[in-house]
């Protein structure tokens, strides 16, 4: 029998909740799974998703809830998982998106990217309203990154 996450969210499905039990099992850290609490927040705006190792806790972005979005919030659940789940494997000195993660990620069947160009995100995200913000703050990178911040600890 499968031991579901610590906390899903009920806006999630549960298709969605069945690939994290695969990501975790083609990872081998299935022993995750009970430990990970899923959230989604309307307060993050800078990111897609994070990830924190202390609390074994990834939040995403409430605008991956949207119909259009279904295929990057699966993206960003896995990006987000495959935090947990590298410095699971090798402890917590490895960089966040260095090899280990992208390992994780390939193996799962996705290009491992830690960001993402803001015209390629859904109408949803008002890419219009993105683009202004690149162009003012002068940053090469898109503000829509999956994830930057991380709790350390
Ligand atoms: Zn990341």
């Amino acid at each position: 029998m499968m031991t579901h996450p610590k906390v899903w969210p009920k806006e999630l499905s549960c298709e969605l909740r069945d690939d994290l039990h695969s990501w975790c099992a083609l990872w081998n850290v299935s022993t995750l799974v009970p430990e990970i609490s899923v959230t989604i927040s309307r307060r993050m705006t800078s990111s897609l998703g994070r990830a924190s190792y202390t609390r074994q806790s990834i939040g995403l972005q409430h605008t991956l809830l949207d119909p259009t979005a279904t295929e990057l919030l699966r993206e960003v659940l896995c990006h987000e998982a495959a935090h947990l789940a590298a410095y699971r494997l090798h402890g917590k000195t490895i960089r966040p998106h260095g090899s280990q993660w992208k390992s994780l990620l390939s193996a799962a069947g996705y290009p491992p990217r830690a960001t993402i160009a803001a015209a390629t995100l859904p109408a949803c995200f008002g890419v219009r309203r993105a683009r202004r913000v690149v162009k003012r703050r002068k940053v090469r990178r898109s503000p829509w990154k999956v994830i930057t911040r991380w709790i350390r600890g």
